[in-house]
């Protein structure tokens, strides 16, 4: 492993050898998370929940500035509750952990087995989602026209059965939230599935540094039971895309199954409009493959566990105290300023270890600033910073008396050159593709110019029919990502997203592109 050579990644293989390991390899390195007993499931470590936990708070204090309110559903759904929504039920099916027994005893062999006779006499599903236990709690909770809108919000973990998993991407178990509310009218209803998608946008651009670009699902890639799918997408650095949230507009579907009906200002009897909406930890996953480099991850400032890493460099014992005496006060002065809604947070390393590792340590782990003091920087009354947003070697001495005042601006430089990055990434490869072949082309690795590279968004042409949309699934392995309404802007291919062409399969005519590609 390289150290402090230069040319040497400290990710092995780097991004361009193999994308795949490189980011298990980030993950491990970073100490995020990592694979447990439990086929499919992740622990994730303090490094990587601590990540979650500022996502948690951010989207939190957004979800209740939109006027919704946080409450605990439970982990467990009765099968017949899962069977009330027919498209609902189809489409999780396939992936449900299903629980049968409530005891176990002693097998013959001397090992547990469920108890033949503590059978349950309706199994019960570990929800993969909460639609149809939360909308029989709104059935109870909705009675008139004055009940609604009812705005609720759960986090929770959920199971879905997943074969192949991935850290943070898709493993059986993962954390989540899950919005779920319920309105008088249709228009009330989608007015509420925009704004949280707006939510996540903005969400997702503003604190992740990561672009995404919006709009509605086709109704082949909608979720089970919704009227209308709407998605935010964000490009990874292997150019393929991330579905990093959802926000499903349900129209009376789940009122129907559930029973969510209420009495109007006419005391007429109605259905109510519903709706549900989520992220992920997945959104870890998107913000590792968004911004980490070849030396490990990279943290936006804003979710950042900590933003800045003191440690010492000591040459000799009779400069050791007054090293550490520096480090001390900086310290305090550094905790005492506020970065963003929250202190600013800071690591103290005084591990008895070589400067090198330490170094490569909190780079591989993607602390936006390091901050050395020896004692030459001591009698200098200065210290020496570096950002990970730069190269390892470039490093800045600042004077330790404006450090509390400059780490804010710091900060702050560091989360929107990210955001730069990565919107160049995503506009060098996106393309207005009018041609089969050129989309063939496109999507096809050994004609790329780097073949360990998919390609990127391709905007493109579809006259709406799902057979066409089905044959450059089959053939490529390409869906269509959203129909964007916002967030493709920046790039020369997005100016001709609204001007009228010809399928890219069948001809047929068509009146704005869509965004194609391959997906995680
Ligand atoms: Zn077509």
């Amino acid at each position: 492993m390289a150290k402090n050579s230069p040319q040497k990644a400290a990710i092995s293989p780097t991004r361009a050898e193999d994308y795949a390991q490189w980011y298990q390899e980030v993950v491990r390195a970073a100490d995020l998370a990592e694979t447990s007993p439990v086929r499919g499931c992740m622990v994730i470590k303090p490094w990587g929940y601590a990540i979650w936990e500022n996502i948690q708070r951010v989207l939190d204090g957004m979800f209740k500035a939109t006027g919704h309110k946080n409450a605990y559903f439970p982990l467990f759904i009765p099968k017949s509750f899962l069977e009330k929504e027919a498209e609902h039920v189809e489409g999780f099916a396939k992936e449900c952990a299903v629980v049968t027994h409530h005891r176990l005893v002693a097998g013959k062999d001397g090992g547990l087995i469920p108890d033949p006779e503590a059978e349950l006499d309706e199994p019960l599903i570990v929800r993969p989602t909460s639609e149809t236990i939360i909308g029989a709690a709104f059935a109870q909770w909705v009675q008139s026209y004055r009940d609604l809108p009812l705005l609720i919000n759960q986090w929770a973990n959920v199971v879905r059965w997943e074969l192949r998993t991935r850290l943070f991407l898709r493993t059986a178990e993962f954390l989540w939230q899950e919005g779920h509310t319920a309105h008088a009218s249709e228009a009330e209803a989608r007015e509420e599935t925009l704004r949280m998608l707006d939510v996540y946008s903005t969400f997702a651009q503003d604190f992740m540094a990561m672009p995404v670009v919006r709009g509605p699902k086709t109704p082949s890639e909608r979720f089970p039971g919704a009227v209308d799918t709407y998605a935010i997408e964000a490009m990874m650095q292997d150019r393929k895309a991330l579905q990093a949230g959802t926000s499903h507009y349900l129209g009376q579907n789940f009122a129907h199954s559930s029973g969510i009906k209420f009495l109007d200002a006419e005391g007429q009897q109605k259905f109510a409009f519903t709706t549900s909406w989520g992220v992920s930890t997945r959104l870890v996953g998107g913000l590792i493959m968004t911004h980490a480099d070849d030396d490990g991850l990279v943290l936006p400032p804003r979710l950042a566990p900590a933003h800045a890493v003191i440690w010492p460099v000591f040459r000799g014992d009779d400069t050791r105290a007054a090293v550490l005496e520096t480090i001390e006060r900086l310290g305090k002065s550094l905790r005492a300023t506020r970065y963003d809604d929250r202190p600013v947070q800071i690591e103290t390393d005084l591990r008895d270890m070589g400067g090198g590792d330490k170094q490569w340590e909190w780079i591989k782990k993607g602390i936006p600033l390091r901050i050395e003091i020896g004692p030459r920087d001591v009698a200098a009354g200065t210290a020496m910073v570096a950002r990970r947003d730069r190269s390892p070697k470039d490093r800045e001495s600042i004077p330790l008396a404006e450090l509390p005042a400059r780490l804010p601006a710091l900060l702050d430089e560091i989360q929107a050159s990210l955001f730069e990055r990565a919107l160049a990434v995503r506009s060098e490869n996106t393309r207005a593709i009018d041609q089969r072949a050129e989309f063939d082309a496109f999507f096809t690795p050994k004609n790329a110019q780097k073949p360990e590279l998919h390609a990127g968004f391709a905007l493109s042409h579809w006259c709406g029919d799902p057979k066409c949309e089905a044959q450059i699934k089959d053939a490529l392995k390409v869906t269509i990502r959203c129909i964007p309404s916002h967030g493709i802007d920046r790039c020369a291919a997005a100016e001709r997203l609204n001007e009228a062409g010809a399928c890219i399969v069948c001809g047929q005519p068509s009146e704005r592109r869509v965004v194609f590609a391959k997906s995680y």
